[in-house]
């Protein structure tokens, strides 16, 4: 069986589904990689290393997609008139296509994949499940976007992280609040506390406090009555309503007068991202002061973010709403999503090298969003429990 990897298309994406590693190990189950020429090339992954690894190298696109009978992907792949190339139109009926497919925020694409005939898997329905962690790219991403937020927020800020004392004088240490305490979140704080920052932390679930507390960080507490019904059972965020979100909003303000840096991470999936930072909290904050929003690409958790901008408050509050914040740690975010693809993988190619779709497997059901020409995921097709739907993202 033939497995491709090609390179990434869309915008603001720098990562590659596979690694030389992964190439090597997917060899080694009996696969034939095939990669296009350039597939690693913004993560570091030259053709040689991938050759050597035991790929064989593709002068273009459609010569990889044509040939496979798995296609490994990080984003969806470009349909019809989207961009230039149109990368579903290469790929062969029945082949599987694995990747952060976002099954519900463009369901149009999953009937495309239905009706050219492909087995498509969504990597963002795992089940959070221990048998799964290995597979979690959510996880393994957000873990690295929450790091890279905090170096962003770093290099934008005029001064300095930690508390330093020279013979010029104090620097006072930065002040940081991550809002989201989820993979992402915890991550920002531990990087910050890295850093010499002193760091506070807020989230909506119970759990989040003795997670932020044994980093170092203090947690800001809403509501501890509505903290113990705030996680679903399968660990996210339930969306809070409008009295909590006004409580919400006066003890993060309290908070911003003394704060210089704000991570917002917060996410509920399947929903649009929880504005946490409305246009008169960042007035809050002194000029200078950063804030990014790791939630801009779901509709953002601060008022006036932009996808892939900048912004500057008139009061000179920046705001960052970089997209795809793992992808600007290009080598380290593919090496991880090409294992969690690989770890993936082995459920579906049995011992002698052949496709096997076990729907039996609760990992494999969860994922799948198409097969044999039609939609058969429970959370995209209208008749399948709300639970369901609401856990996909
Ligand atoms: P996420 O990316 O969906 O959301 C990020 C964080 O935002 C979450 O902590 C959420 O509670 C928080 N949030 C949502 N609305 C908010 C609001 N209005 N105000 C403040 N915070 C808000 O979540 P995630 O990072 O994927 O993880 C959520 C939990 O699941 C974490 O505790 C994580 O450790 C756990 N997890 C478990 C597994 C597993 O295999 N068991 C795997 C990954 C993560």
């Amino acid at each position: 069986m033939k497995v491709a990897v090609v390179k990434e298309r869309r915008a603001f994406e720098r990562r590659v589904a596979a690694s030389p590693d992964t190439v090597k190990r997917m060899v080694d189950m009996g696969l034939e990689v095939v990669a296009e020429s350039g597939a690693g090339g913004e993560a570091s992954f030259a053709d040689d290393a991938f050759a050597t690894a035991g790929a064989s190298i593709a002068p273009d696109a459609a010569t990889a997609l044509g040939a496979a009978d798995i296609v490994l992907k990080v984003q969806r792949p470009l349909i019809g008139d989207e961009a230039a190339s149109d990368e579903l139109r290469y790929l062969k009926r029945g082949a599987v296509l694995v990747g952060l497919l976002q099954p519900l925020r463009h369901p149009a694409q999953i009937e495309a994949y239905a009706s050219a005939g492909i087995t498509a898997f969504a990597i963002e329905l795992l089940p959070r499940i221990t048998r799964a962690q290995t597979m979690d790219a959510l996880s393994s991403q957000a873990n690295l976007a929450g790091y890279k937020a905090v170096l962003e927020a770093a290099d934008e800020f005029g001064r300095a992280f930690p508390m330093m004392m020279t013979a010029a004088g104090t620097i006072k240490a930065a002040r940081v609040l991550v809002m989201g305490a989820g993979v992402a979140g915890l991550q920002a704080i531990a990087t910050a506390r890295r850093l010499g920052a002193i760091v506070s932390a807020s989230d909506v679930r119970a759990a989040a406090k003795e997670q932020v507390e044994s980093l170092g960080a203090t947690f800001i507490t809403v509501d501890e009555a509505a903290a113990r019904t705030a996680e679903t059972a399968e660990g996210y965020a339930r969306e809070m309503g409008e009295d909590y979100q006004r409580r919400q909003r006066e003890k993060i303000t309290e908070t911003l007068k003394r704060t210089d840096v704000v991570i917002c991470t917060a996410l509920i999936p399947g929903r649009k991202a929880p504005i946490l930072l409305t246009e008169a909290m960042v007035a809050e904050l002194a000029p200078g002061s950063v804030v990014v929003d790791l939630a801009v690409e779901a509709g953002g958790n601060v008022e006036g973010s932009r996808v892939g901008e900048v912004v500057t408050t008139p009061r000179g509050v920046k705001i960052i709403g970089h997209a795809n914040m793992a992808s600007r740690i290009p080598v380290d975010a593919s090496q991880l999503y090409a294992r969690n693809l690989l770890n993936f993988l082995t459920l579906l190619v049995g011992k002698d090298g052949k496709l096997r779709i076990d729907m039996d497997d609760e990992i494999v059901r969860a994922t799948l969003l198409t097969e044999n020409g039609m939609v058969v995921n429970p959370a995209l097709v209208p008749s399948a429990p709300a639970d369901a739907r609401a856990s996909a993202s």
